[in-house]
């Protein structure tokens, strides 16, 4: 995959995003999420560009993710894991001060023992169910819950307590969305009244962040929002309406770039490709791309998606293939073998966004992001 393209990851879009993020949400502290590969856009090349923007805390899905973290994360950066952990990994999270959200009494017991036996304080995130229905602990677990912290603070910390809503990006999840918070004010007020204080509290993903800011806490948990992207589009135009803008602040970072391998002169009354989902009408001139649905570039795209070349829209013509496309440049002049092709990226005032991919695919942003595979070069410009 390493010769067929390349991703470029813009520092100074990235240092507008956080910027805007960070006054936008008034200073709170935010923890930047990088799971999935920090959404297609490579954490080994991500973490150390986000530092360089101020970030020092991450949160990722697992202990893989926590590790490629930590590989390059400075020393007194906090990495939290949100999601999968096996008890053979926490030995190593509690030793480097990983930190680890805390759903099952299971979790809960392999912390209180590893952390026993390593002599070392395991720095626990108590998740709270409160409608999502995926992880955290029902609202009735809470006084054991309390108990056991109680009991062991010699062992472990309540770092945080936390919640996730379950689509704060759609207004048509607005009455489970207000359940939510009511109970999370709920559980955090359990376990107020019982003498313990969790050192954060922390409810928001970015679509969260925007829409219920007297959820914010003491930290956010931002996403999406600093590759550039909104987490909807209800969300976009609520930012805009409010603050009486047209355009959004945010600012991609990442830019996928192929080249034309060959072209291919087709003549009238030819179906194109495998099957007969493209027909051509006229003698047509198509450039092949070395890119396919194992690179990330969906084959729901087939007859829909749109790359650039020359700073002129290509669309793509019949299915996406597992290795290649063939894109419709029959209208674009002077088109020669290694032109640059753009996927996702501007040329000559001309945009293809990963959402214009979205609509057309009915796709989310955040699929399209994360299927980007990690053999890709990253390069940052
Ligand atoms: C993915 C995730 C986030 C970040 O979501 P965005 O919409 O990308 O901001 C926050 N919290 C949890 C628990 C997540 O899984």
């Amino acid at each position: 995959m390493k010769e067929s393209s390349v991703i470029t990851l813009n520092k100074e879009a990235l240092q507008t995003n956080w910027n805007f993020l960070r006054s936008y949400f008034k200073g709170t502290k935010i923890s930047a999420v990088v799971k999935g590969n920090a959404y297609g856009h490579g954490i080994s090349v991500y973490v150390p560009l986000a530092e360089a923007c101020g970030v020092n805390h991450f949160s990722v899905f697992n202990a893989e993710e926590a590790r490629a973290v930590f590989d390059v994360a400075s020393a007194d950066t906090t990495i939290m894991i949100m999601g999968s952990l096996k008890d053979s990994d926490m030995e190593w999270c509690i030793s480097n001060n990983i930190e680890f959200y805390v759903f099952t009494n299971e979790r809960l017991s392999s912390a209180l023992k590893l952390a026993k036996q390593l002599n070392k304080k395991a720095l626990i995130h108590i998740e709270v169910e409160t409608g999502m229905y995926r992880t955290g602990f029902e609202l009735e677990k809470i006084p054991a819950l309390i108990k056991t912290l109680k009991e062991h603070k010699e062992h472990l910390t309540f770092r945080g307590l936390c919640t996730h809503f379950a689509g704060a990006e759609s207004i048509a999840n607005y009455v489970r969305i207000k359940k939510q918070k009511r109970l999370f004010k709920k559980a955090l007020s359990s376990f107020r009244e019982a003498g313990l204080e969790p050192q954060i509290v922390h409810t928001c993903c970015s679509a969260a962040a925007v829409r219920l800011p007297d959820m914010h806490y003491d930290m956010l948990r931002i996403g999406i929002m600093q590759y550039g992207f909104w987490s909807g589009p209800e969300v976009l135009v609520e930012y805009l309406s409010r603050h009486k803008k047209d355009v959004s602040p945010l600012k991609r970072i990442i830019r996928w770039e192929s080249s034309i391998m060959s072209l291919k002169h087709v003549p009238p009354g030819e179906f194109v490709g495998y099957g007969t989902s493209f027909f051509s009408h006229e003698a047509m001139t198509l450039a092949i791309i070395p890119i396919g649905y194992a690179h990330g570039f969906s084959r729901s795209l087939s007859n829909m998606g749109i790359v650039l070349i020359n700073g002129k829209r290509a669309p793509v013509t019949g299915t996406v293939n597992m290795n290649c496309i063939a894109v419709d440049v029959t209208n674009i002049p002077n088109i020669a073998t290694g032109d640059s092709v753009i996927l996702i990226g501007t040329q000559d005032g001309q945009e293809i966004t990963v959402a214009s991919f979205g609509e057309r695919s009915s796709q989310l942003n955040y699929e399209l992001l994360t299927r980007l595979p990690q053999d890709i070069e990253r390069r940052i410009v």
